[in-house]
């Protein structure tokens, strides 16, 4: 299963934020130490997304290679800097596309999002949940994945609700056509970060000047929270509320 983060603070080198720490995103790519319901690498392509500023929104580069295998990550992507990076490393799950379009982080206007998961008995399962989507807004999904589907769902709830209730409501409608599924969503617009923890690892750590969100800590420094399963995330630098998600999956108590 795929691994990914979420940085907000000073302005860092976004290969940097790639890179850093004894456990970074980059080494998780091929020594993840948490990976949950199958996959042993993430070598089906990474993503990267920032903010350059001036209003400018959210931008992403992304490659369907193996994050090690692209010069960019030590050259070009080492030359630009952000206070706010998104990135992820993808192990497909079986059947779906590896191409770019399928890579996380998933950008639209001020907002970046990654899917660290699977949608159970994709596409059966949800087939009820993309009957509530306009067609036309299917044809605009990113590619013909969970993940992307995902993505579209949250993206039209982000109109009218907060980012944290937009994800919290699409994990409830998700978790009830497809009980077993994997949904560490993860959501940014540079300032804010949202995320949840449903069936996947995640741990935060959060200072007043910094705050990380990630798969897997990626260094062995004191502050890490362990995000509770069922649980969402609301952080930036200052600020971390950790917040149940309402109902549990279908069958539990
Ligand atoms: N199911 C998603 C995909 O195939 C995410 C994969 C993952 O988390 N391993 O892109």
């Amino acid at each position: 299963m795929c691994r990914h983060l979420a940085y907000l603070g000073p302005p860092r080198a976004v290969s940097a934020v790639l890179t850093d720490g004894s456990h970074s995103l980059y080494r998780q790519s091929w020594a993840p130490d948490d990976m949950r319901g199958g996959g042993t690498i993430n070598a089906d392509g990474f993503g990267v997304a920032w903010w350059p500023g001036n209003g400018v929104g959210a931008v992403g580069y992304r490659n369907a290679a193996p994050i090690w295998s692209d010069p960019a990550v030590g050259g070009v992507l080492a030359q630009v800097s952000s206070s706010g990076v998104v990135g992820a490393v993808r192990s497909a799950t079986d059947g779906m596309p590896i191409t770019t379009e399928a890579c996380a982080p998933f950008t639209h206007g001020p907002w970046a999002f990654s899917h660290n998961g699977r949608i159970d008995d994709w596409p059966d399962s949800v087939a009820a949940l993309a009957e509530w989507l306009p067609a036309v807004e299917l044809l605009r999904m990113p590619a013909l994945t969970d993940s992307a589907l995902l993505w579209t769902l949250v993206h039209r709830r982000l109109a009218a609700s907060s980012p944290g209730d937009a994800l919290r409501q699409v994990v409830g409608s998700v978790l009830e056509a497809a009980p077993g599924s994997r949904l560490n969503l993860l959501l940014s617009d540079g300032a804010g970060i949202w995320a949840t923890a449903v069936d996947h690892a995640l741990s935060v750590r959060v200072d007043d000047r910094h705050v990380i969100v990630a798969s897997e800590p990626v260094d062995d420094e004191d502050g890490w929270v362990e995000v509770p399963d069922l649980h969402s995330v609301e952080a930036w630098p200052g600020h971390l509320q950790i917040t149940e998600i309402p109902g549990s999956r279908p069958g539990e108590d």
